[in-house]
């Protein structure tokens, strides 16, 4: 077939002018033939935002159960909901995981770094409470604790703190690191340690408190010192422990 018939064939010959496929720089090639790194994949996840464990009311009178419906049913689904809609379409987070995104995730991703940080920070931040939690760690994660910190009461007082003088918007962390030492820090906004471009310090979560005014105003107005003291009664230390790995 020459050249000018096989374009007609495919259907790029318009009114005198040749408009060439990309793959026509080699005139024997048909489209079923360009290199498989031309196809774009496109994201098809969607993510669900996971039941409680526990009922609204059962961290009470720690966390009221006003708080925990409308930040369960409200804000941690509009998370979601925008992740979803951002991801809709999307090429560069085709089929990764959440943890994958976040440790792609750049300044140009606006949408996908504030509702997939605050779709991970949610689903950790309910899972390491428990109705039946406070007390202090035991095992593992009490020794790593002492050998991190000094002490329990000197990591209370670290994480407390950066809780404390987290300035506006954001989340306090117990992470470990590479290594699989431990660490306090916070993050602004719905960011986190896993946002390998984007976090001053970089790990892996095992606990965080969200210290946004959403998380604690119901009950506790302005004094987001007296919910972090409280949150102290309903950590499950077992599940944080299990994230040591
Ligand atoms: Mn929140």
């Amino acid at each position: 077939m020459e050249k000018r018939e096989f374009l007609k064939v495919a259907g790029v010959v318009t009114a005198g002018s040749i408009i060439l496929p990309l793959a026509s720089c080699n005139p024997q090639a048909s489209s079923e033939e360009e290199s498989p790194e031309k196809e774009t994949k496109v994201n098809t996840t969607t993510f669900e935002l996971p039941a409680l464990a526990y009922g609204f009311d059962a961290l009470a009178p720690n966390i009221d159960a006003r708080t925990m419906e409308i930040h369960h049913g409200k804000h941690h689904a509009g998370y979601v909901r925008k992740l979803n809609a951002a991801l809709e379409g999307n090429t560069k987070f085709a089929g990764q995981s959440l943890e994958e995104i976040l440790a792609a995730v750049g300044e140009e991703d606006t949408s996908v770094r504030n509702n997939g940080g605050g779709h991970f920070n949610h689903t950790l931040f309910w899972d390491s409470m428990s109705p039946n939690g406070g007390g202090t760690p035991e095992g593992d994660l009490k020794n790593a604790i002492d050998a991190a910190f000094g002490s329990f009461e000197a990591f209370q007082d670290q994480f407390s703190t950066a809780a404390k003088t987290r300035f506006g918007s954001g989340w306090a962390w117990l992470c470990k690191d590479a290594e699989g030492k431990l660490f306090v820090t916070y993050t602004p906004n719905q960011d986190n340690p896993l946002m390998t471009n984007l976090a001053e310090a970089k790990g892996t979560p095992i606990l965080g408190l969200d210290v946004w005014e959403h998380a604690y105003y119901l009950n506790y107005q302005n004094r987001r010192g007296d919910y972090i003291a409280n949150f102290y009664n309903v950590i499950d230390w077992a599940k944080v422990g299990s994230r040591l790995g």
